[in-house]
Order: C-alpha cells, then structure tokens, then sequence
C-alpha cells in the first residue's frame, strides 16, 4: 500500500486513470493506479508500471521528479515573443521527451504579437527540429489562428503540455477545450518572465477526445541524463554522421569525428550543437576539452583556460582569435569550427570588456568577454578602428551595449 492518502486522486470512469497530482509519493498524472476503498477513502494499492514518463532533475540537481506518466505526445509549447523565443530550452523538453519515450511536438504561440523578423527567426530555427522529425504548429490562443489544427492533432493521444512560464499554456488549455479552464497569467514587463499560474498537474479531456496533461511553467529545465551516450541519444541527427568515430568519441572537436565534420559541412544545426555540448558537460561534469588548454589555431600560441575574467577563454590572448566552436555559458559562438577575427571592441556597464568576432568560415559574429589585460595593441587598435567607422554607439558607451 502506497498511502492513506488516496483520496485525494481524481480518477476517470474506468476508476484507474489519475487525473490531478496528489499527494500520494511517486503518483503523477497519466499514471494507471490500483485502488482499493470506498469513495471517501480510497487508497492507492499500485502503480501499474509505466509506459512512457517525462521526468526532470529537481532544484537540487540531484532528485528525479516524475511529471507525467503514460504519455503519447510531448508538447512544448514556446513563443515568437512576450517571452522571447528560446531554441535552446526547447532542446531540453525534445530530450526528455525522446528519453522518455514519447513522440514530440512543438507550439508556437502568440503569432499574433511578434514582428516579421521575429517570426522569421522562430520560424528558421524551428526548421532545424523539423529537420529532425519534430513537426510543430502555430498558433495564437488570443485569435484562435491555429487552434482546430492543433487540436486535431492531438485527438486520441494522451499529451503533456511544457514551458517556459507565460508562454500561455494555461491560455492554450482554455483554447483548446473552447472555455476557460485554466487560470492565466501575465508575463512582466520589465523581466520577459511570466508568472507560474498553473501550480499543479491535471489531466484534460477536451471536446473531441484529446486528452491533456498541463503542468507548472519553468524557467529552466535540467533533464537527468546518466551517461555521455544518453545525451547522444536525444540528438538523433548526429547518428548517420557518428557511425565514422572512433569508440568513444564525444564529438567535441576530436580528429576525424564525423559529427563535427556534418556541422562545418552545414548539415548539423549550430544550434543544436551547442546544446549537445551544454547537456553533455552537464551529464559527465567533465571539462570541455576545449576549455582545457589549446594550442591558438591562429597564432599558435598556447593558451591557459585562466584570468580572462569569467574564468575560462574561448579566445587567444595574444591575437584575440577564436575558434567558432564554443559552447559553454559565456561563449556564445557555437558553430562551424571557423577561425574567429576580432572586429570590434566593447566596454559593458561595469568596466567589463567583450570583443566581437567575425567567422572567418560561415561569416557568423559573436561575443566574448575578455580580460582587459589582454593584448593591449589589438584592443586598441580595433576600438580605434570602430571609432574610425561609423557607426559606433559612441552615445552609449556608457551603456550596455553586449
Ligand atoms: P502559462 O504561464 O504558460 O500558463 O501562460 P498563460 O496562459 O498564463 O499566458 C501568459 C500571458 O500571455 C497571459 O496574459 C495571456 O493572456 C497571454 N497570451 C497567451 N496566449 C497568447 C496569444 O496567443 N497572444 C497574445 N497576444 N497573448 C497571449
């Protein structure tokens, strides 16, 4: 026996289904539990085993919290803005949804407020997670634009709805089952985040028969990957292209790795990379080789991962050169492999400075910060070059300009 504490499960007809989180331990939504008792005291007996579970690490880092359980279809929903779109957590939803066993798919909401460019760039980053089999819709829960595709597609599946917080999946539920279910928030003005209105779980049916698990917002997602070869697993486009490693490879720069090889071809979202790179460091809590020491692929010089302020360097002091392969917190760039030219110089608020790189391979620009001990000549040189070039917010420098 699992708990007295079974009364407070919803159950469906069928009396097995649980519909809303309880406080019955390990119970989640979508879980098939075996009851006992009467109407005014049930008690869970059994969990039956699990199909397919969405599952996140808690706030510790360390404590696997069970979602969702029995799950068909993992749904992020995200935004073309009000919050700003962010590619880089719907990485993590896709791979707990993959490790979880559930097929994935993505929402795009709020068409109705982003620009043209905004929606551009949602759309062409989408591109890269349909490339990998990931469909996704859009919609606008305030217009309606979108909604009866949606819903159609998710009839007779069992779904989990995930997010940032304000992305409007309390919007979309309402939207969904054609009233108001769900109560909504707002997101702040000031900080893009929206307020956690939906503080629980609950299982949906919706008009039509689709059934739907809404879950809490977030703001990060940690997924709890056990090993270097799970996190591999929840990017399935790198697998043709890691059939030519060697064992053991973790595509971090490695000779010959086929892996990086598709991404300087262009065929490997930088992206996606780059999450790849993120979740793997997360997982193993082994350093980066990249950040471990390199020899300048400019200059040669040998380079220390010390003193360049945030306490690892993706560039070499002495030329100011980067390789575009960088993927921890702090380094932006993520790419192509390219020799990285410094073009410009910038002073944050703070006296904190950062240089701008130009690929020299795929062209693409990034930031980093720098240490302001770092090769005096060339910092000089190149703010003395943008001053010779405007446009330069010479009105801002006083500004965060990074
Ligand atoms: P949740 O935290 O993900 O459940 O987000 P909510 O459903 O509470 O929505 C956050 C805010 O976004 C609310 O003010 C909603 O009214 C608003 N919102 C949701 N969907 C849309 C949409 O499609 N367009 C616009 N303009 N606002 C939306």
């Amino acid at each position: 026996m699992l708990s007295q504490q079974g009364s407070r499960i919803e159950v469906a007809l069928d009396g097995t289904t649980v519909f809303a989180q309880c406080r019955v331990p390990g119970v989640v939504p979508g879980d098939l539990v075996q009851l006992k008792g009467d109407a005014w005291n049930r008690l869970v007996v059994s969990i039956s085993p699990r199909t397919t579970e969405l599952r996140r690490l808690g706030a510790d880092g360390r404590k696997v919290k069970p979602i969702a359980a029995n799950l068909d279809l993992g749904v992020v929903v995200t935004t073309v803005t009000d919050p700003a779109f962010k590619p880089r957590l719907i990485d993590r939803y896709l791979a707990a949804f993959w490790r979880g066993g559930m097929k994935p798919l993505i929402v795009l909401n709020k068409v109705d407020l982003g620009t043209a460019d905004e929606l551009a760039h949602a759309r062409s980053e989408l591109e890269a997670f349909a490339a990998v089999g990931v469909p996704w819709f859009e919609v606008s829960c305030s217009t309606g634009d979108g909604i009866e595709p949606l819903r159609e597609a998710l009839v007779g599946q069992l779904s989990v709805l995930v997010g940032h917080s304000g992305v409007g999946k309390s919007s979309l539920m309402n939207a969904l089952s054609g009233h108001r279910l769900a109560a909504t928030g707002h997101v702040n003005e000031d900080t893009g985040k929206g307020r956690h209105t939906t503080t629980t779980s609950h299982l949906r049916v919706l008009p039509g028969g689709a059934r739907v698990i809404d879950t809490p917002g977030v703001r990060t997602f940690a997924v709890d990957f056990e090993s270097a070869e799970e996190v591999e697993a929840a990017f399935p486009e790198f697998a043709r292209h890691a059939r030519r490693c060697e064992p053991g490879c973790r595509h971090q720069g490695e000779e010959g790795c086929g892996v990086g090889e598709a991404l300087a071809r262009g065929e490997i979202h930088p992206g996606r990379y780059k999450a790849y790179r993120g979740l793997l460091a997360e997982t193993t809590g082994e350093p980066d080789p990249t950040f471990g020491g390199f020899v300048c692929g400019h200059c040669g010089a040998d380079v220390v991962p010390d003193g360049a302020g945030s306490g690892h360097r993706n560039h070499c002091p002495r030329c100011l050169h980067s390789r575009h392969l960088d993927t921890r917190p702090g380094d932006r760039a993520s790419g192509c492999g390219g020799d990285m030219e410094p073009v410009a110089v910038w002073v944050r608020r703070g006296g904190e400075w950062a240089i701008i790189h130009r690929c020299g391979r795929c062209g693409a620009f990034s930031s980093n910060r720098i240490a302001a001990d770092d090769n005096q000549f060339v910092l000089l040189s190149l703010g003395a070059r943008a001053l010779a070039n405007p446009p330069f917010p010479v009105d801002r420098l006083d500004q965060e300009v990074v």
